[in-house]
């Protein structure tokens, strides 16, 4: 499936809306597009918490990747982005949020095996568990 986004769209917020809305709980994530805002975020696994980074500027996606699952029977996302600037350099992460510029061009394929999610005690984050 396809969708299109919008300037001033956030696009974390709208891949979920719509899945909701299309009744998508499992699904694998491609994007690509023009962005004017980001927050990056990066797991520390001996801490057990993000630490977040967020840019202001022009960037580009060079990569948006990532899935939709279930966490206790609601559709959450998972994705990574990696962004260039202006001057072609890229910075990547854990995707917390990210605004629309110019277009940002989503495709959602949705899975026959569902992707259900349960909190990890031991790592500290919402794992994939399908049992
Ligand atoms: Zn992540």
């Amino acid at each position: 499936m396809i969708l299109r986004l919008y300037p001033g769209n956030e696009i974390v917020a709208s891949i979920i809306d719509f899945c909701n809305k299309n009744n998508i709980d499992s699904a694998q994530i491609s994007a690509i597009g023009a962005i004017s805002k980001v927050e990056l975020a990066m797991f520390l696994l001996d801490e057990k918490k993000y630490i977040q980074k967020e840019l202001n500027e022009p960037l580009e996606i060079v990569n948006l990747s990532g899935n939709i699952g279930t966490l206790d029977g609601k559709i959450v996302s998972h994705l990574h982005i990696a962004v260039a600037n202006t001057d072609f350099a890229v910075f990547g992460g854990h995707l917390n949020s990210a605004f629309v510029a110019a277009t940002c061009e989503v495709i959602i394929t949705p899975l026959d095996e569902k992707i259900i999610r349960k909190y990890d005690d031991q790592i500290g984050l919402n794992l994939i568990d399908n049992g």
